[in-house]
C-alpha cells in the first residue's frame, strides 16, 4: 500500500443485524464471511438473516408504526430528526467511506466525495421537504367537503444492491421515513456493512427504536422473506431485472403489497457528427462508463457514434483509457477500484470473451489484473465493431466495458437505441436544437441527457421505462411510493 492509504487499525466492523434498536445475531446464529474485494481479506462475519430475523424486524417495525412513536410525530419534528441523521452521516463520513470502499471496492475518494455526501444530502432533503407537502381539498359541492390526504403506507421493506449501498438505501429510506413509515432494510450480501452503521447513526440521531431496522442476509433467504411477508405493506427494490420480476410475483402472491422496482439498464449514448464539443463528449462517454468500475445501472454502455467522426472519437477515447487503470481504491489518487467480488469479476470476463467470440474488436483492456494481490480488478475495456444484436450490446454487463456501435442514419440510430428491454437513461449529443429535441422525445428512457451525461440532483425523478422498473426514486414524486391517498368526506349542513 502507498503512504496515501488510510489507517484501518481503528475501524471496528460489526456485522450483527439492527432490530428494534439493538445489535443482534441471527436467530439461528448463522453468519457469512464478508470479504473485501480490495485484497481478499476477511473484514468481518455478518449475521446471516433468514425468515425468523425478518419476522422479528417486521414485528418491531409494525409495533413502532402502530404506537405512532414516529408516524405520530409532527412532520416538523420528523424533519429535525432526519436532518440530525444526515449530520451524523457527515460527521462519520470518513469512517463510512472507508467501510464502503473496503466492502465493495470503489475508490475512497468517490466513496467519501460522492456516496457519503449524496446519501446525507438525500436524507436531509426529504427531511426538509416533509413539512412543506400540503394535503388537498377537492372541488366538491357546497354540501360536503372532501379532504385528500396522504398517509404513510405502514411497514416498508427495502432491498438494495451493492453498487452504491448507501445511496440506494438513502433514496428509499429517506422518503419512506420522512412520510412516517417504519422500515426494514435488507442490504446486499456483497456489501452489508455501511447500512448497519447507518442504522446505528439513525438511532443516535433520535429515530426511535423499531422504526429503522436492518437485516443482512442473502436474497433467496432474507430478501424473499421480506418480499413475501404478510405484514409488510410495501416493498421497494433496487437490483437486477431478473430478481425485480420475482419481487412483483412475491408481492402479488402474498398480501398484494405495493411493489416498486428500480432495475437494470443498457443505456444508449448517441453522438452525432455535429456534437458541440467532441472532447467533452469523449470525456463523458469514457468517464461515465468507467466510473464506479462500470457498476452503475445508468452507465452509458452502448456508445453510438456517427460514422464520419468515429475514428477521431476513438483516437481521443483510447488516449483517455490509461487514466482508468485499476489501482488500490484506498489510495486517494485512484479513480478506478475493484470489482465487487470474484463472481462479478468472472461475469465481466465472460462477457469480454463472448464479445470477442461474436466478432467485436477488442481495442483496449480485456484482462483481469492484480494491482493489489488477492483483489478483484479488471482493465477498462473498449470494443469497436459492435452490433446492437451482440450479447455485449443487449445484456447488462455491470463492469467497465464500452461497446462502440457506428451509425449513419438518425431514424436508424433511434430505432437501435430503443431496441432494448431496458429504458433507464439515454444521451444525445448534437448542436442542432431540433435534432436534440426530436431524438430526446423519441428515446424511450426515464432520463435523457442532452450534450452531457453527468448532471444529477435529488430534485429530479430517477427510474426507468420498460424492464428498467416501475416507479421513481428521488424528488417529491418518491412520496407517491410510500404514501396512500385517503379521501375523507365531511357533510356540511350550511345555515347560509
Ligand atoms: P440483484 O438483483 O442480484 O440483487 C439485489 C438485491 O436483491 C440484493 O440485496 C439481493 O440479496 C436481493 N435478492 C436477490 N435474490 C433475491 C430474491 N430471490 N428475493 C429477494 N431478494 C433477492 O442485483 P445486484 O447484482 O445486487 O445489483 C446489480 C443490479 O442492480 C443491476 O442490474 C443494476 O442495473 C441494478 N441497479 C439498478 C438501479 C436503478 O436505480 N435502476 C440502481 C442500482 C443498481
Amino acid at each position: 500500500m502507498t503512504s496515501a492509504t488510510p489507517d484501518l487499525s481503528t475501524l471496528s466492523l460489526d456485522g450483527r443485524a439492527v432490530i428494534d434498536g439493538r445489535r443482534v445475531d441471527a436467530a439461528d446464529g448463522r453468519t457469512f464471511d464478508c470479504l473485501s474485494p480490495v485484497d481478499g481479506r476477511l473484514l468481518t462475519r455478518v449475521a446471516r438473516g433468514g425468515p425468523a430475523d425478518i419476522d422479528a424486524a417486521v414485528a418491531a417495525a409494525r409495533a413502532a408504526f402502530e404506537d405512532r412513536r414516529w408516524a405520530g410525530m409532527a412532520p416538523a419534528a420528523r424533519k429535525r430528526v432526519l436532518i440530525r441523521f444526515a449530520e451524523r452521516i457527515l460527521a462519520h463520513g470518513d469512517e463510512l467511506a472507508l467501510i464502503e470502499t473496503l466492502d465493495m471496492g470503489k475508490p475512497l475518494r468517490y466513496a467519501r466525495g460522492v456516496d457519503v455526501n449524496s446519501a446525507a444530502n438525500c436524507i436531509r432533503w426529504y427531511g426538509e421537504a416533509v413539512d412543506k407537502v400540503y394535503d388537498q381539498i377537492a372541488p366538491t359541492p357546497q354540501t360536503a367537503l372532501a379532504l385528500i390526504t396522504r398517509e404513510p403506507v405502514g411497514v416498508v421493506g427495502v432491498i438494495v444492491p451493492w453498487n452504491y449501498p448507501m445511496i440506494m438505501a438513502a433514496w428509499k429510506i429517506a422518503p419512506a421515513l420522512a412520510a412516517g413509515n417504519s422500515v426494514v432494510l435488507k442490504p446486499s450480501e456483497k456489501s452489508p456493512l455501511s447500512a448497519l452503521r447507518l442504522a446505528e447513526l439513525a438511532l443516535e440521531a433520535g429515530i426511535p427504536p423499531g422504526v429503522f431496522n436492518v437485516v443482512p442476509g442473502f436474497g433467496p433467504e432474507a430478501g424473499s422473506a421480506l418480499a413475501l411477508h404478510m405484514d409488510v405493506d410495501c416493498i421497494a427494490f433496487t437490483g437486477s431485472t431478473r430478481v425485480g420480476k420475482q419481487i412483483h410475483v412475491m408481492a402479488g402472491q402474498s398480501n398484494l403489497k405495493r411493489a416498486w422496482t428500480e432495475l437494470g439498464g443498457k443505456s444508449p449514448n448517441i453522438v452525432f457528427a455535429d456534437c458541440p464539443d467532441l472532447d467533452r463528449a469523449v470525456e463523458a462517454a469514457v468517464g461515465s462508463i468507467f466510473f464506479n468500475q462500470g457498476e452503475s445501472c445508468n452507465a452509458p454502455s452502448r456508445l453510438f457514434v456517427e460514422a464520419s467522426i468515429k475514428d477521431a472519437f476513438l483516437d481521443k477515447a483510447l488516449a483517455l483509457v490509461p487514466r482508468y487503470q485499476p489501482a488500490n481504491p484506498l489510495d486517494r489518487n485512484t479513480v478506478m477500484g475493484a470489482i465487487v467480488d470474484r463472481i462479478q469479476l468472472d461475469t465481466v470476463l465472460r462477457y469480454i470473451e463472448q464479445g470477442q467470440a461474436e466478432g467485436a474488436r477488442l481495442l483496449a483492456g480485456g484482462q483481469a489484473v492484480e494491482p493489489v494481490p488477492g483483489g478483484c480488478y479488471v482493465q477498462p475495456t473498449v470494443f469497436d465493431g459492435v452490433t446492437n444484436d451482440m450479447t455485449i450490446a443487449r445484456e447488462e454487463i455491470f463492469g467497465p466495458v464500452l461497446s462502440v456501435i457506428t451509425f449513419t442514419d438518425i431514424a436508424d440510430v433511434v430505432r437501435q437505441a430503443n431496441a432494448s428491454i431496458y429504458g433507464l437513461q439515454a444521451a444525445v449529443w448534437t448542436r442542432d436544437l431540433n435534432k436534440a429535441h426530436g431524438v430526446a422525445r423519441a428515446l424511450r428512457a426515464g432520463t435523457v441527457h442532452v450534450n452531457q451525461y453527468d448532471e444529477d440532483d435529488i430534485t429530479v425523478p430517477f427510474g426507468g421505462f420498460k424492464q428498467s422498473g416501475i416507479g421513481r426514486d428521488k424528488s417529491l414524486h418518491a412520496f407517491d411510493k410510500y404514501t396512500e391517498l385517503k379521501t375523507t368526506w365531511i357533510r356540511i349542513d350550511s345555515p347560509l
